[in-house]
C-alpha cells in the first residue's frame, strides 16, 4: 500500500488558509492554487531519479546531476486540475500534458467522462495526476483507473484537501499510488463537499458561482 504524504510545509499552510477564508478574491484564489502547485510540485518530485552529465563550466569541466529518463506528463482531472497544473508548469515546464474531464452526477456523486486526451509515449513516463479536492475520491479513482490504461511507468496523486473516505476509498481500489496532499480535513457534508474546506474549487476559481 503507498502512503499518503501530508506537506505540512508553512508556506502551503498559511496559503491554503487563505484559499480557505470566503472573502477571498477569485483572482487571489487562482493565484494562491497556483504558487501552492509550485510548492507541491518541488516536493512530490524529491524522488526523481537523477543521472550524471559531462558539462562545461566557464573553467573546467564537470559531471553534474540532470534528472534521467524523459519528462513526467502531468494529467489534471478538469477543471479544477488546471489551476495546480499551471503551477507545477512554473517549475517543469517541458513536462507533457494530459487532461480528464469529468463531472459529478449530482445526485449519484458517480463521475461521467466527457474528455480524455494523453501523450502518445506515456509508457515511458513518470505521471502525476492533478486535482485540488479529493472528497467522495470517485472522480480520482474513476480517473486513474482510465490513465492506468496508458501504462505510465508510475502515477501519483496530488492534490490540496482531502476528506478521510476519499483518502480510504482511493487507497482501497488503487494501493499502487502514493497521494500527496497538503491537509486532511474532518469529513464530507451530504453534497459530497469536504468540511470544513474551500468551497467548490472550480467554481472559486473561474467565478463561476
Ligand atoms: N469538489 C470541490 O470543489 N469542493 C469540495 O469540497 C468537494 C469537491
Amino acid at each position: 500500500m503507498q502512503p499518503t504524504t501530508l506537506i505540512e510545509h508553512p508556506l502551503i499552510q498559511h496559503k491554503l488558509t487563505l484559499m480557505r477564508q470566503k472573502e477571498t478574491s477569485t483572482a487571489k484564489f487562482r493565484q494562491l492554487l497556483e504558487e501552492i502547485g509550485m510548492l507541491l510540485a518541488y516536493e512530490v518530485t524529491r524522488d526523481l531519479p537523477l543521472k550524471k552529465v559531462s558539462i562545461e563550466t566557464p573553467f573546467m569541466t564537470m559531471d553534474a546531476p540532470m534528472i534521467a529518463g524523459k519528462k513526467l506528463v502531468l494529467v489534471s482531472i478538469m477543471r479544477a486540475g488546471q489551476g495546480l497544473l499551471n503551477g507545477m508548469l512554473m517549475l517543469m515546464p517541458s513536462a507533457r500534458i494530459g487532461h480528464v474531464g469529468l463531472y459529478r452526477d449530482p445526485r449519484t456523486f458517480t463521475p461521467i467522462e466527457y474528455y480524455f486526451k494523453v501523450p502518445a509515449d506515456i509508457e515511458e513516463r513518470e505521471m502525476l495526476v492533478v486535482d485540488p479536492m479529493l472528497a467522495t475520491g470517485n472522480s480520482a479513482i474513476a480517473a486513474v483507473h482510465r490513465l492506468k490504461e496508458t501504462g505510465p511507468k508510475s502515477i501519483k496523486f496530488v492534490c490540496l484537501l482531502a476528506a478521510p473516505e476519499g483518502l480510504k476509498a482511493f487507497h482501497e481500489e488503487h494501493p499502487d499510488v502514493a497521494v500527496f496532499t497538503a491537509a486532511i480535513d474532518d469529513k464530507l457534508d451530504a453534497h459530497g463537499y469536504i468540511l470544513p474546506g474551500l468551497g467548490d474549487a472550480g467554481d472559486r476559481m473561474f467565478g463561476t458561482q
